[in-house]
């Protein structure tokens, strides 16, 4: 997969128990709260329910950290009785 800088096209949506991960509206011009020394644009908002708090993410880091969640993710529907 190939990430533009220039052309924001990232739209992930990811909700779990604790969290929940979503576009940022384009006209919104924030920047990446993820790394200090990120400085990139941010396109996601990720919520934390636990700690109740907000943290703004671009592209890499929202794909970054959606990679990280797929694989603590439980797998859905197999054998749920
Ligand atoms: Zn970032």
């Amino acid at each position: 997969m190939v990430t533009k800088m220039s052309d924001v096209s990232l739209r992930l949506t990811l909700v779990g128990r604790t969290f929940s991960l979503t576009p940022l509206p384009r006209h919104l011009n924030a920047p990446c709260t993820a790394d200090e020394e990120c400085g990139c644009r941010a396109t996601h908002r990720l919520l934390s329910r636990r700690t109740a708090s907000v943290e703004l993410l671009c592209d890499r880091h929202a794909l970054a950290w959606s990679r990280e969640q797929d694989s603590e993710l439980p797998t859905e529907a197999t054998g749920d009785a």
